[in-house]
């Protein structure tokens, strides 16, 4: 079964452009797997605790053969090489990846939520799943871009691609 995958992807420390870079790079390496596309980037106001940098967040999209947890360990793996901690709870990460949404697919597992279930509440993650698809939907059909009006505001602010290096 071929799965359409959408992946957020967030960062507030060690150069977080880097970091989502080089991980939008390992998610394109994914084992049957194939990256559709990739999300402008944004700054965002962290959520929780607020003595900590902003985030850069975007999203990419997936298409897998991955069934949804062995796409949740190679997420995890990925966040371990970027030497991701967790010392506090919605505190600052060098990288965290969620699996935002599997297909048309609705788990409630321990260890993965799919939708994942903060998404409604955050337009970090709405507004690039939005970029890559307006026309997208949670599997109970409610609009992402209706829910995106009434979430709370993360002071988003889109970045502007980086310029090209000029020719040597
Ligand atoms: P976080 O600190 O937000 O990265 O949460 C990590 C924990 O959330 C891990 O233990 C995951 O197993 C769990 N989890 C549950 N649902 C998801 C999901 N949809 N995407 C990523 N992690 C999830």
């Amino acid at each position: 079964m071929i799965v359409r995958a959408y992946i957020g992807l967030g960062s507030n420390l060690a150069d977080p452009l880097q970091q989502l870079a080089t991980a939008v790079a390992a998610l394109a390496a994914l084992p049957r797997s194939r990256l559709l596309a990739q999300s402008p980037f944004y700054r965002s106001a962290p959520v929780g605790p607020q003595d900590q940098p902003d985030f850069i967040n975007g999203a990419v999209e997936l298409e897998t053969r991955l069934p949804a947890l062995a796409l949740l360990d190679e997420l995890q793996a990925i966040e371990h090489n970027h030497g991701r901690e967790r010392t506090q709870h919605w505190g600052p990460r060098t990288l965290d990846l969620d699996l935002l949404l599997y297909g048309d697919e609705q788990m409630d597992l321990e260890r993965l939520q799919v939708p994942h279930p903060e998404l409604v509440n955050r337009d970090f993650a709405l507004q690039p799943l939005l970029d890559l698809n307006p026309e997208l939907a949670l599997p109970d059909g409610r609009r992402l871009a209706d829910l995106r009006r009434h979430c709370p505001d993360n002071r988003l602010r889109r970045l502007e691609p980086e310029p090209a290096p000029p020719n040597a």
